[in-house]
């Protein structure tokens, strides 16, 4: 077959999306739950204040600074109960980012799903959201390898299984975790910091981790994706 001259120019064969914060707008109710659950066991705190203190940080992490403060321990399962209350609430609050599914259908290549989350989780996020079949089964959960974000394990898996190079994918992350991981992986990254759970200066920590481009808008990324050939690229960088 002959190739036409765009395709001798595309870049990327496969657009791997985090889920969290990228396809679906999930961290201000892990926030929320978090919050509930701190509050539930004697730790009054706001859903704001998780977002700002514990955002990016560790379940461990997170879990001695309270026991510290509150100079008691948590109860074993705290970190099951807060992630129980979280999925209790996605199919009343969970929404998707707006425009990501015309984003998603506009980009003319292979896509898949590469999440920290477990595959229940991963599902019923992205079936709250109304994004699960157009995804499906193209959907790889972090519990598929050895070694979660920030190794590069879990995209690796993803880009064999769709049978793409890894220098030929570009990944959609939201956090400085997952765009080490990719960057680790050999791929491009573009970072969105459209998320209800950004804070101010959030673009910047995703471009000092190695994004390739940042955006806040899903309406950029089939412009971003397609652009992705030859000199230029990444637009306004
Ligand atoms: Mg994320």
């Amino acid at each position: 077959m002959t190739r036409t001259p765009q395709n001798n120019r595309q870049r990327f064969d496969l657009v791997i999306f985090d889920c969290d914060g990228v396809l679906v707008d999930s961290e201000v109710i892990s926030c929320r739950a978090h919050a509930e659950t701190l509050t539930r066991h004697g730790y009054a705190i706001t859903e704001q204040q998780v977002l700002e203190r514990f955002l990016g940080v560790s379940d461990r992490e997170a879990r001695l600074i309270v026991e510290a403060e509150l100079g008691l321990k948590l109860p074993e399962d705290f970190e099951a109960q807060v992630k129980q209350a979280a999925l209790q609430r996605y199919p009343s609050e969970l929404s998707n980012i707006p425009h990501i599914s015309a984003a998603i259908a506009a980009i003319g290549v292979p896509k898949c799903v590469a999440s920290s989350g477990t595959p229940e989780k991963i599902r019923h996020g992205l079936a709250c959201a109304g994004l699960h079949d157009a995804l499906a089964p193209h959907i790889f959960s972090a519990t598929q390898v050895k070694r979660g974000k920030p190794a590069p394990d879990l995209f690796l898996f993803a880009a064999e299984r769709m049978q793409a190079s890894p220098e030929r994918c570009v990944v959609i992350e939201d956090s400085v975790a997952g765009i080490t991981g990719a960057l680790a992986a050999g791929m491009t990254v573009l970072g969105f910091h459209g998320g209800s759970h950004c804070l101010p200066g959030h673009a910047g920590k995703l471009r000092a981790a190695g994004a390739a481009a940042t955006f806040d808008d899903m309406r950029q990324l089939p412009g971003l994706v397609a652009a992705g050939a030859g000199a230029g690229w990444p637009p306004g960088r």
